[in-house]
């Protein structure tokens, strides 16, 4: 068996030791005679699942107890509708930060329900940097500041939290979650996809104050509801099992692994640093995103020549290290180091790239 590099954006590789687990666990879980794709989500076996998810979720987190953590359907996508549905709820105005793509979709979908406006933007370079903003950049009665942290697309990430003064923080952490440690006190609301870096596609996390539940609009779906979610517990319909399960199995390769997010981010640091070092040193391939705004998750780059791009992509794919085609919208690479992906994976691609800008310069 040989498997590649994947820097896929999302859906995106997972530790093999998972994916080892996983298989070796597939026909029978725990004595259980059964799959975890085919038990109840009430039996005693996904009960343990979901509550350990839970719990390792709180422990590497560090999830204030005043904080809830459902694990919902829907994908990322959904949260921009259950946002402005659960929260939009006091003055029915809420301000967005529009760093890319993702809190864009957010922002015009907010703009539905109620008086939505953009705080700032960094549009005008391409979304290459983080906007700088004051408590003032903000409406007194904006029900909440919206933020996306890491942006997958364009390779931002926000190294400091804006200053939002007394007002409710909001997060997509999409891209970035479990990455580095976040100061969740410090939010309304975080919330994640799982696909980029938590398990595979069908689970969103998030992790909400409990002062901020239970003034959903009567309009808002009974699924987008995070109080009545919260009060079942995650389990109000079937949850995603399977993808529970693996967010589990997940979450305890970190702690085995690494033990804290904080080591954590120092293992992405480490090789994070490894794949700007080579692109700031490089004559032929340059990153495109401002250094203090740099994303540890997501690096997009580019030649000088579309034509080189292609080449490199082409002949990068036949050597193994795939989905380094850069979003269909930028054009480009990019590369995607997720937690998963180990630095040998990185230290192999630079070489690769050191040796395809030799003998193509
Ligand atoms: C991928 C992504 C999304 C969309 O996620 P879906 O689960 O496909 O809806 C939203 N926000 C960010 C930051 C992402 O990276």
């Amino acid at each position: 068996m040989s498997r590649v590099y994947n820097f896929s954006a999302g859906p995106s590789t997972l530790p093999e030791s998972v994916l080892q687990k996983a298989g070796a666990e597939i026909m029978d879980y725990h004595g259980s005679g059964q799959s975890v794709m085919e038990m109840s989500h009430r039996s005693k076996w996904f009960d343990d699942i979901i509550k350990e998810a839970e719990k390792l979720m709180r422990e590497l987190y560090k999830v204030p107890d005043n904080y809830k953590v459902l694990f919902l359907q829907g994908g990322a996508s959904a949260q921009f509708s259950a946002i402005p549905l659960n929260f939009m709820n006091g003055s029915g105005k809420a301000d967005y930060i529009i760093t890319g793509q993702w809190a864009k979709k957010a922002f015009q979908e907010a703009q539905k329900y109620g008086d939505v406006v953009a705080a700032a933007s960094s549009a005008d370079k391409t979304f290459t940097y983080i906007p700088k903003t004051k408590p003032e950049d903000f409406r007194d009665d904006a029900d909440y500041v919206y933020i996306c942290m890491n942006n997958t697309i364009y390779g931002t990430v926000y190294k400091e939290l804006p200053p939002v003064g007394d007002k409710v923080l909001i997060a997509d952490v999409s891209s970035c979650a479990l990455s580095e440690p976040l100061d969740i006190s410090k939010f309304g609301v975080v919330y994640f996809g799982a696909q980029k870096n938590v398990a595979p596609a069908g689970l969103v996390v998030v992790i909400v104050r409990e002062d901020l539940l239970g003034n959903a609009r009567d309009i808002c779906p009974v699924m987008m509801n995070y109080k009545i979610q919260a009060d079942a517990d995650s389990l109000y319909n079937t949850p995603p099992c399977w993808t529970i399960y693996i967010c589990k199995l997940v979450l305890d390769w970190i702690k085995e692994e690494f033990g804290s997010l904080e080591a954590m981010k120092a293992h992405n640091e480490k090789k994070a640093a490894i794949l700007y070092n080579f692109l700031d040193n490089s004559k032929m391939f340059h990153g495109t995103v401002v250094p203090e705004d740099r994303s540890l998750m997501n690096v997009p780059f580019v030649t000088d020549s579309e034509e080189l791009n292609a080449k490199f992509i082409k002949e990068a794919t036949e050597a193994g290290f795939v989905n380094l085609k850069g979003h269909r919208t930028v054009g480009g690479m990019r590369a995607s180091i997720y937690n998963a992906m180990p630095i040998e994976g990185v230290e192999k691609l630079v070489e690769f790239m050191a040796e395809f800008e030799k003998e193509n310069m």
